[in-house]
């Protein structure tokens, strides 16, 4: 891990000075917490929630709980995650002591968790081929192959994630929230301060973040009672479709907060695809001129750009204190952050290793809107 020198840090205070953007890391373990925090982030503005899931040991629970069909084998596989969940969530807690982090509930593609449907094929093929094969082996392939086929997705980046997984089953995100909530009062009794703030992704309409704030309420209630400890926290979301950025005045009415996330608002203004378009024809569009920049990278402020500085009207008519942020790749590039900083944005989040920079183009952003 590099190590900032001392002119640098010198450098970096003064321009702490006069930024006016607060800069804050997406990390979500431990160690990139710990890491943001020495290079100066000042919270955690996205804890990939997803990330965890991933883990080598977690795959088949998290499999079992995407797979099953009844709400009795999912809440089974949901009873093995917890006690995981409540631990990752104490170690980013303990790291982030005093300072705030925003989780977002869990945004996965799908297919990312769901074994590989070729690979499923070939195997089942296999079996079928081999003369003294398992029988309950292939039938239990064949099963699973079933399933794996109803969950399939054309477009899975377009699909059955974010809060639409929240709304058709609201088990996952409560054991997420009572995952957040046990570990606050297992670190609040260590002395450890922590602001909790519950992040609800892809959110398009403002029912779909009604009925989510609902239960995260409910389980937060459920439990303090449990375990006597009071938590103060907040509810925000993701502002990462164009329908949340044109009907941002409703959405901030059950918001604590507004998160731009432009890699998915960017991906869902042009229409490119976030996984293909940059192999396929993106750069040449540059090359070419047919586009200034790489609109993944640099925040394309005519259009994504517009949706954002609408988002933070709308939002704050409804709310004018409403506390904005991004928390896209955009908000560890220079010029994008000079964007963020003229449309009124709070704060910028990025990752760990960019908060440096971030600090230092929220600071020439802020000092050459003073000279214009
Ligand atoms: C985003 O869409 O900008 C975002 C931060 O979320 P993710 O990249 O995890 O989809
Ligand atoms: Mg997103």
């Amino acid at each position: 891990d590099p190590e900032l020198s001392g002119e640098f840090q010198t450098l970096l205070t003064w321009a702490d000075e006069v930024r006016k953007l607060k800069v804050r890391a997406n990390a979500d373990n431990p160690h990139d917490a710990a890491k943001a925090r020495e290079f100066g982030a000042e919270g955690i503005g996205l804890c990939r929630t997803e990330h965890m899931f991933m883990e080598a040991e977690r795959v088949p629970i998290v499999q079992e709980m995407i797979l099953a069909e009844t709400l009795e084998e999912r809440q089974a596989a949901l009873n093995k995650l917890l006690p995981m969940q409540r631990e990752d969530f104490v170690g980013i807690f303990r790291a982030m002591d005093g300072l705030p982090v925003t989780i977002r509930l869990l945004d996965p593609p799908l297919h990312e968790f769901l074994p590989d449907l070729e690979e499923l094929l070939v195997e089942i093929t296999r079996l079928r081929m081999t003369s003294d094969a398992d029988k309950r082996e292939l039938l239990k392939k064949e099963n699973l192959l079933r399933k794996v086929r109803t969950l399939h997705e054309f477009n899975p980046m377009l699909g059955h994630r974010g809060c639409r997984l929240g709304i058709i089953h609201p088990e996952i995100y409560a054991m997420q929230v009572r995952a957040i909530f046990e570990a606050v009062s297992i670190v609040k009794k260590e002395g450890v301060d922590v602001q909790p703030e519950i992040m609800i992704p892809l959110v398009g309409h403002v029912n779909e973040l009604h009925e989510m704030r609902k239960l995260v309420e409910e389980v937060a209630e459920q439990v303090q009672q449990e375990t006597g400890v009071s938590i103060p926290f907040s509810i925000g979301t993701m502002i990462e479709v164009p329908r949340a950025a044109l009907t941002a005045d409703q959405i901030a009415k059950e918001a604590d907060f507004f998160s731009f996330g432009t890699n998915d608002l960017t991906q869902t203004t042009f229409g490119y695809s976030r996984d293909d378009a940059e192999g396929k024809f993106l750069h040449q569009y540059v090359d070419q001129k047919i586009l200034p920049d790489n609109p993944f990278i640099t925040l394309d402020t005519e259009g994504v750009g517009k949706l954002v500085s609408m988002g933070v009207q709308l939002g704050r008519q409804t709310k004018p204190d409403l506390k904005t942020g991004i928390c896209g790749e955009h908000g560890g590039e220079k010029r994008s952050i000079q964007f963020c900083h003229n449309t009124g944005l709070n704060y910028v989040s990025c990752s760990p290793f960019r908060v440096p920079l971030a600090r230092l183009a929220a600071a020439q952003a802020a000092l050459s809107a003073e000279r214009s």
